[in-house]
């Protein structure tokens, strides 16, 4: 007979990610050691995410995740230094599933709460996974699409969309055509596997909207020209193709300025449309050409994860910093750049 052998892990923060479409636990150790974190996706089945559908969702599977991680590294009120919960920004409905978890826990074990900022969340983990110090990050997800860079105690929003977040464009544009939710990582198989198919594809063929304003972005025009040369006869995977180049260049183009306004030598990647080969790809290309780095975490610590919370709850604790229970409200609309920064 064999008998499991568990993870042992000592002084740990736990991280409890509900923002939006996902509810996740996972855990960092206090040496900076992250391990994968156990999450549930929400997905639709049909329409686009409602938040109290997405809350009872979360509501149903937080049980079971959280009794997972916790036999898998027999997690009890002697290793767990602090448990970290994503404060805002979100869905409110979602965001108190994973707070209401997150102070039952703090109460039970007896150890501190520290509601964390889940965008500077994003950084903090892609710093921490790549090795990579000062960098600007492309953070681009469903709900958000943001160019940010530190300048003293802050992570400043350069540039961001004006409209709807790149992710979501993606996922509307798929929902259009029959593809569910998440609809990012299928626009990318068709349009890889049309360019492959006509390499000699011309994007004027397929033009779309051209989304930079300044620093900022918008996607609801590429969304709505896409549709338009579907409508045309044009082949799903041209279109695809054609959305991926258009959006990826637009966001490309401002990190870059991002490099040259602040002299930074470093590109993060960060969010779920992260996990993206192409972008990757145009991301290298650039920094290459300005003498750069860029860097992206391995695809889980790109989506939204317990994990990056837990990371960011690590380095507030180190630093001093935790949550009354009386102070835990969740906040909806906090801004990237309404977070403190004290730590390198
Ligand atoms: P997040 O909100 O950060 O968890 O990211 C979720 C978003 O990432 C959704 O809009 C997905 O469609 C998108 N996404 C995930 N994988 C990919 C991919 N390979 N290419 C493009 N978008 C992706
Ligand atoms: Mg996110």
């Amino acid at each position: 007979m064999y008998s499991i052998i568990h993870k042992c892990v000592e002084n740990v923060v736990v991280g409890v990610e509900s923002t939006a479409h996902t509810l996740s636990f996972g855990l960092v150790e206090m040496n900076g050691t992250a391990h994968p974190s156990k999450s549930s996706l929400f997905r639709p089945e049909e329409g686009g995410i409602h938040p109290r559908e997405a809350a009872d969702h979360h509501s149903e599977v937080a049980a079971g995740l959280l009794s997972s991680l916790v036999n898998e590294y027999k997690l009890n009120s002697k290793n767990i230094s602090a448990i970290a919960f994503s404060q805002g920004p979100g869905l409110g409905p979602c965001l108190r599933v994973g707070a209401t978890v997150a102070r039952a826990m703090s109460i039970d074990w007896q150890v501190p709460l520290v509601g964390v900022n889940h965008c500077v969340a994003h950084i903090e983990i892609g710093r921490s996974q790549t090795g990579c110090i000062d960098p600007v990050l492309l953070y681009v997800s469903g709900g958000n699409t943001q160019v940010i860079a530190r300048a003293g105690d802050r992570y400043q929003v350069i540039g961001e969309t004006l409209d709807i977040g790149i992710g979501n464009m993606l996922d509307k544009f798929a929902r259009m055509q029959g593809i569910p939710f998440p609809g990012g990582p299928k626009i990318e198989s068709l349009a890889k596997e049309w360019k492959e198919n006509h390499p000699n594809a011309n994007l004027e063929e397929i033009s779309l909207p051209y989304s930079v304003q300044g620093m900022d972005l918008n996607f609801s025009g590429i969304l709505n020209a896409a549709q338009t040369r579907i409508n045309e006869g044009h082949d799903l995977g041209a279109v695809c193709w054609s959305v991926q180049e258009h959006a990826f260049a637009a966001c490309v183009e401002v990190a870059e300025r991002a490099l040259a306004h602040t002299g930074k030598k470093e590109l993060l990647l960060g969010g779920g449309v992260a996990c993206n080969e192409r972008l990757r790809q145009m991301s290298h290309v650039m920094c290459e050409e300005r003498e750069c780095k860029a860097f992206w975490p391995e695809k889980k610590f790109c989506v939204d994860n317990g994990t990056m919370i837990a990371e960011l709850g690590r380095r507030m604790i180190q630093s001093e910093l935790s949550t009354e229970i009386n102070n835990s409200s969740i906040n909806p609309s906090l801004r990237t750049d309404h977070t403190t920064i004290i730590w390198d």
